[in-house]
């Protein structure tokens, strides 16, 4: 088939990526970990597949060949009832396999309110809204109607090609992810459609959740020295993470393709907890307090060295500090630590799929790194499949008013297609 009149067929289905995330995006998938709801996409998804694709796998994770004790699982999850879902295309075996990898599961809808419904996937001017509309089940099916647009249009690929659809991504997940790989699904190259703005993401940060908690000293009698109050050893805690931002961003990371990054390495604080503050709680000075901050390093990064950063900073602040000396806070790693990935800017993948982005939008795609972290580290460090990120523009994720452009899910349908076709290889 010739490219015009791929094109052809490729422009017949790509529209149907708009009512395919609207009809995703009504699910609440929503995953608050131990607990992810996303059973009845998974089960919508499977159920898409099978007209396209020639085998769907939906498997519960713990079926995966050494899933549970793999060092990079993460023991926080109920597993029943919300499987992963993946759909196959055999090639005929002389060409380079590829696959696809986005995740169904959201976030809460909070911070309420929304001005759209958040799970009503409503088009207006342009844009799908709803939790997870952009992060991430728009990229995901520009992937699945890509695939539909290779089937639509005859083709027989040289090289295997894979969509994961996968649960368990968010707060720092990453299970759905090892699973399908433990299961065999990994290729000699992948594609995350996590949302990158239209942008190609050849390496990935790694991050991880701390939780840094103080405690009242007990010797002391709990009104008569404020500087023993949790609440204002929490409050210096916070001033010292931000110490902690200003310093290791002031320097250029050690990564080149970070270094016109404005801020590569974050330390956010994102939730700080003193006292009962629900309703009715008790007046009085909290026996503790805790502050979580999200903390990025760079895609090389070990666990044990952001560990080391982290606790050394810590370590020679409160050596300035009288009351912490004699009362320490405690430095708690909350999350698994989520590995950054590193994909060569020279590897082949990412010319293939910058030609494509070419062919198709009439420009350059940007190349850089991804500021998301995501499960990029387990495809590239555990599957072994070199994977970059593309996906859509869109914006407010894990906020109110979640969208996703609709321009660049019916771009990315022809995007993915003819990467598909040039990584894969078609038969004559
Ligand atoms: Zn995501």
């Amino acid at each position: 088939m010739n490219e015009k009149a791929f094109d052809q067929v490729v422009s017949q289905v790509a529209e149907e990526v708009i009512d395919l995330t609207q009809k995703i995006v009504q699910f609440p998938s929503v995953l608050k970990p131990p607990v992810g709801k996303e059973g009845e996409c998974q089960a919508f998804i499977a159920n898409w597949m099978q007209d396209v694709f020639d085998e769907v796998d939906v498997f519960e994770l713990p079926e995966a060949p050494g899933f549970l004790k793999h060092p990079a699982h993460w023991k926080y999850s109920d597993y029943e009832g919300r499987p992963d879902v993946v759909g196959i295309i055999k090639g005929s075996g002389t060409g380079r396999s590829l696959l696809f990898n986005g995740h169904v599961d959201v976030v809460p809808e909070d911070p309420l309110p929304w001005q759209h419904a958040p799970f009503g996937g409503e088009l207006d001017d342009g844009k799908i809204y709803g939790r997870g509309a952009a992060d991430c089940k728009g990229g995901l099916a520009a992937s699945l109607v890509a695939v539909k647009a290779i089937r639509k249009a005859g083709i027989k690929l040289k090289g295997d090609l894979i969509v994961q659809s996968v649960v368990g991504e968010e707060y720092a997940g990453a299970n759905g992810t090892l699973a399908a790989v433990l299961r065999g699904y990994t290729a000699d190259a992948g594609i995350s459609v996590e949302p990158s703005g239209m942008e190609l993401g050849t390496s990935t940060r790694c991050g991880r959740l701390y939780e840094i908690k103080v405690r009242r000293d007990e010797s002391l009698f709990m009104a008569s020295d404020q500087q023993s109050n949790p609440a204002f050893l929490i409050a210096r805690m916070v001033m010292a993470m931000e110490e902690f931002h200003n310093k290791r961003n002031a320097k250029k990371p050690k990564n080149a393709i970070y270094h016109n990054v404005p801020q590569p390495q974050p330390a956010s604080v994102v939730k700080i907890k003193a006292g009962q503050v629900e309703q009715g709680g008790l007046i009085g000075v909290p026996p503790e307090a805790w502050l979580h901050a999200w903390i990025y390093g760079m895609p090389e990064t070990t666990e044990q060295e952001l560990d080391e950063e982290v606790r050394g900073f810590y370590k020679n602040w409160i050596q300035k500090d009288e009351t912490f000396k004699t009362n320490p806070p405690e430095i708690i790693g909350h999350t698994r630590f989520l590995e950054g990935s590193v994909v060569p800017l020279n590897h082949p993948i990412v010319k293939t799929t910058a030609n494509c982005f070419k062919k198709v939008i009439k420009k350059e795609v940007p190349i850089g790194p991804t500021t998301i972290t995501g499960d990029l580290g387990v495809l590239v460090n555990w599957g072994k499949t070199p994977t970059i990120n593309l996906g859509p523009r869109g914006d407010h994720y894990h906020d109110s008013d979640e969208y996703v452009i609709v321009q660049d899910l019916v771009d990315l349908v022809s995007i993915y297609a003819h990467t598909i076709m040039d990584w894969c290889g078609v038969e004559d």
